[in-house]
């Protein structure tokens, strides 16, 4: 694996695999990484010829009371993970790489960035579409992998590839899980072992609601009623949001049909966690 920190180097080996006929997978992510991105790599790996992955804590997505200060940083560990799993070009670049002094463009998609996480954390999606867009110009791959763990942010992801007409296919891969339901998060490593187990709330929640939907309720309301109810029966659980939508517009929906996305957000002490399932009856 070879490890790359500048983008005029991680251009031109990327350039350089594609002229030489390989298929290029990216996976971007901020780091501390555990089987939820090595899920990305894995599916990278059996669809492209050579795999990139990318760890870089952009400050842009996070907002002024958040923790990129303390976001978890295991580069050494994650390399070697990385390198486990055969992948084949890791860049890391410096914030002053990736936003040299006078930087002064961003990428903004409007109207989804301010829903649901967006409406919580102003300012995310306009950072990760920036970053996004900025990591796509210099790897340009045939293929990049984002999980479903962040589906608001896959809802921004294709809407910016699409009205950019980027020539990329955006693979989105399913949420792993520890063995007890807790979504996969790097910042799960935050949680006190008290509120690891009040975090399972989360995922109660949503199979609670999900076997109302399979015993026949469509009813966005009533189902969303269901799911809030179980996270109230938490106290440790500050609920941020609770919502049905339609996973393309993030907009409610009233009949819940399958592929209907529900999604929450919660605080857990300072730690904000996000789930989601797609309802699949
Ligand atoms: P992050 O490092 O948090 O920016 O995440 C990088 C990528 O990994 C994003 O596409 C995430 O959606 C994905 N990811 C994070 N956690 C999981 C998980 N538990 N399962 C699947 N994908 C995940």
């Amino acid at each position: 694996m070879k490890r790359i920190q500048t983008i005029a180097e991680m251009k031109a080996i990327c350039r350089q695999l594609t002229r030489r006929g390989k298929t290029l997978g990216f996976v971007p992510t901020m780091g501390a990484l555990h089987e939820g991105h090595l899920s990305l790599v894995r599916a990278s790996k059996s669809r492209c010829h050579a795999t990139a992955v990318s760890i870089f804590v952009n400050p842009l997505q996070f907002g002024p009371a958040e923790d990129l200060s303390k976001y978890p940083r295991t580069l050494e560990r994650d390399a070697g993970l990385l390198e486990d799993v055969g992948v084949d070009l890791l860049f890391v670049p410096t914030v002053d790489e990736m936003y040299p002094a006078g930087a002064k463009t961003y990428v903004q998609v409007e109207g989804l960035s301010g829903k649901l996480d967006g409406a919580s954390r102003p300012g995310h999606f306009q950072g990760v579409a920036t970053v996004v867009t900025k990591l796509f110009e210099i790897v340009r791959p045939d293929c990049a992998f984002f999980g479903q763990k962040d589906a608001v942010q896959v809802t921004v992801l294709r809407k910016l590839g699409s009205d950019l007409d980027m020539d990329v296919e955006i693979v989105v891969c399913p949420i792993v899980r520890e063995r007890d339901g807790l979504a996969m998060s790097s910042r799960n490593v935050y949680l006190t072992p008290e509120q690891r187990q009040q975090a399972l709330v989360l995922h109660r929640a949503l199979m609670r609601l999900q076997i109302s939907a399979d015993q026949g309720e469509s009813d966005a309301a009533k189902l969303s009623e269901i799911g809030q109810q179980v996270i109230a029966e938490e106290p440790g659980a500050r609920l941020d949001y609770f919502a049905i939508v339609d996973p393309e517009t993030l907009d409610p929906v009233v009949d819940v049909a399958p592929g209907a996305l529900v999604a929450v957000a919660a605080y857990f002490g300072a730690t904000r966690l996000i789930d989601n399932i797609l309802i699949t009856s």
